[in-house]
């Protein structure tokens, strides 16, 4: 409903490298449940604005973030995580040498690490919850049909299947939030409609929060609910995915980028 509370709420966000603002002014409120795309040309500070929210630029920006009412500014990108922003990557950080269930294992250590120091639990319960961590990141790959590659080593994937896996492992920290950074950069075509699957399944419980940096528009119509436009740092456009994409003024925005 329109009076819901907003999970995250970005007032006047400005990020600066250098003398150089590669987010300015951005304002947005975004509710539990939205599918949210962010587009613009290449530079308009797409990836800028998720590396606000996940706190990876602290010292160059200034403004207010807020997830589910606290604000972000004083917490590490630990702690955002913590309190449940999980967020995949362009080129997904997976360390190469470990099976594909380790690393999306590593994606709760932050996480379980904490509550263990929390509890101090003792090295039964601590090789109980390895265990559980273990059955979540194999259903996790289970949803994202790869179960069958749990143990290969991560070095022997494919792209497509990285950028899935990334995925499975922002998942196992139980995010309410969910950052992806260009999930079909690198993809063929071919594979845009079983990402728009995998994000409807993702939303589907009805207890998902997405904030996505696409540039291929088909993904963005079969997927977002709503689209905020980014031009030179600066929000163009804001509104419900078809009213955006057909715009005019969005139309001329969209020189230079990919579609
Ligand atoms: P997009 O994701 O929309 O392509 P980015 O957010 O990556 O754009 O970049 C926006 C602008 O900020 C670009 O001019 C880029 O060169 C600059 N920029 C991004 N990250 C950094 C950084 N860590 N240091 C310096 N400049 C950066
Ligand atoms: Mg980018």
């Amino acid at each position: 409903s329109a009076s819901e509370a907003p999970i995250l709420e970005i007032a006047d966000l400005t990020v600066t490298f250098g003398g150089v603002k590669a987010v300015t002014g951005v304002s947005s409120k975004i509710k539990p449940q939205e599918l949210v795309a962010v587009v613009g040309p290449n530079g308009a500070g797409k990836s800028t604005l998720l590396n606000a929210i996940s706190g990876l630029v602290r010292r160059q920006t200034v403004g207010d973030i807020r997830f589910a009412g606290q604000p972000l500014q004083e917490l590490s990108p630990h702690r955002r995580a913590v309190a449940g922003i999980g967020r995949s990557f362009q080129n997904p950080p997976l360390v190469d040498r470990m099976s594909v269930v380790e690393n999306v294992m590593a994606g709760a250590f932050g996480i379980r690490d904490y509550r263990v120091v929390d509890q101090l639990v003792r090295w039964r319960k601590v090789a109980r919850s390895e265990r559980a961590r273990e059955l979540q990141a194999r259903t996790s790959l289970d949803f994202f049909g790869l179960g069958g590659i749990a143990d290969t080593p991560t070095s022997e994937i494919a792209y497509a299947q990285r950028k899935l896996v990334d995925i499975a492992r922002a998942l196992m920290a139980e995010p309410k939030l969910l950052l992806l950074d260009e999930p079909t950069s690198g993809l063929g075509r071919s594979e845009h409609a079983a990402m728009a699957d995998v994000l409807r399944r993702l939303m589907e419980p009805g207890t998902m929060t997405i904030l996505m940096v696409e540039h291929h528009m088909d993904l963005v119509r079969d997927a977002a609910t709503r689209v905020i436009g980014l031009q030179a740092g600066e929000v163009i456009a804001d509104g419900a995915t078809h009213d955006v994409l057909d715009s005019a003024e969005f139309q001329a925005s969209l020189v230079g980028t990919k579609r």
